[in-house]
């Protein structure tokens, strides 16, 4: 395994972290390149303190341009800051071994297997509209989350159900920066080397263009709501070829209202969908519908703590309990498409499709 010895990372010493103060736990999941064990940490957060964390790291098989891809990550989370809603980076260790990202643990691991996993639970245990509620506090957390990844000009690229954490007190956080890049100097990313993409989640300028705005985030916002709504349905489950879904988008086709799910609530999925991205909302706006459409005593309730706390004893026909959380291989690559270099990969081109 190359190391970050072999690649000779520069010092940071604001977020280097001793790795002698750091013990791996058991594997938690992983992503293309990357593994995700829980830890110990000590004194990362307070002095002889031992924290649980998450460590991010490379897979044994990873590639130079891995590296560099975590390298990216480790820097975007450095420079996003805190936010309740946005996975936090404690530290990193760069020097002398393997590169390991230190972040937040989130004890109920990723979106996508916390709802698949309550299913059962939501649907017999509660009434349609206090249902629907719950899950708009799990929407109004990321949309409060990705307003505040806009305000630091940074574009996800990749927001989806499994990409956003679930801590101990029913919190949600958006991780997985892979894909994330800073927009400081333009309102755009423009990706220009091949890659595996989210196509599902992507909005139609990135799919045709690989135009990337805080925009086509919402798009992606569109999909996780449905996703939400769903309870970790899998959208577009027939999806065989992209030219055919750019195809089907551009002539008005998008997701069906999932049942159980409120004409407001599609209402605002299909407004992510707008086929124009200037006709779409931008997140402090969404942040505001959600709060208007939920009682104030859900609101109060903050993230339905009490509502979520029940769920596990509910659904004892699962057998894998919390700790068994991983997202496997497969599950991720059926989750991502293969991207050539745009064909119109022109930054004049591009400049014409910006609002
Ligand atoms: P990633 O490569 O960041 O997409 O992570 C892959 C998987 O690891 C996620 O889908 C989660 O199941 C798990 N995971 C990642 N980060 C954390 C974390 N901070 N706490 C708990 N589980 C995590």
């Amino acid at each position: 395994m190359a190391t970050a010895v072999e690649y000779l990372l520069p010092l940071d010493e604001k977020w280097e972290f001793p790795r002698g103060y750091l013990t791996l736990g058991k594997h938690l999941g992983e992503g293309e390149f990357g593994t995700v064990v829980q830890g110990e940490a000590i004194g990362i957060l307070e002095e002889n303190v031992i924290t649980t964390v998450a460590v991010k790291m490379l897979k044994d098989s990873h590639s130079d341009s891995d590296m560099i891809d975590l390298v990216k990550e480790m820097e975007v989370l450095k420079l996003i800051g805190a936010h309740e809603n946005v996975l936090r980076v404690l530290g990193c260790c760069t020097q002398n071994g393997p590169l390991l990202i230190i972040t937040e643990f989130a004890q109920y691991g990723n979106l996508l297997h916390f709802l698949r996993k309550r299913h059962y639970f939501i649907y017999k245990n509660t009434s349609e509209m206090l249902a629907e509620h719950t899950l708009l506090t799990f929407a109004l957390q990321v949309a409060r989350g990705m307003e505040y990844l806009a305000s630091k000009k940074c574009v996800h690229r990749d927001l989806a159900a499994r990409n956003i954490l679930v801590s101990h007190v029913f919190v949600l956080k958006i991780a997985d920066f892979g894909l994330a890049r800073n927009i400081q100097s333009k309102e755009y990313y423009k990706k220009k080397t091949k890659g595996r993409l989210p196509v599902k989640w992507m909005a139609p300028e990135a799919l045709t263009h690989l135009l990337f705005t805080i925009k086509s985030d919402v798009w992606s916002y569109g999909i996780l709501l449905w996703e939400i709504l769903t309870l970790g349905g899998v959208p577009y489950p027939a999806f065989t070829d992209m030219g055919k879904l750019i195809k089907d988008l551009k002539s008005g086709y998008r997701l069906e209202q999932p049942s159980n799910c409120s004409s407001k609530t599609y209402n605002l999925m299909r407004e992510c969908w707008h086929y124009l991205p200037e006709e779409r909302p931008n997140f402090s706006s969404i942040a505001q519908e959600l709060c208007e459409m939920l009682p104030s005593e859900v609101l109060d309730q903050h993230a339905s703590e009490n509502f979520w706390s029940n769920s596990n004893e509910s659904n004892s026909s699962n057998t894998k309990s919390e700790s068994n959380f991983s997202s496997t291989e497969s599950e991720y690559n059926s989750s991502y498409t293969e991207s050539e270099s745009s064909s119109s990969d022109n930054e004049n081109e591009v400049d014409n499709l910006l609002p």
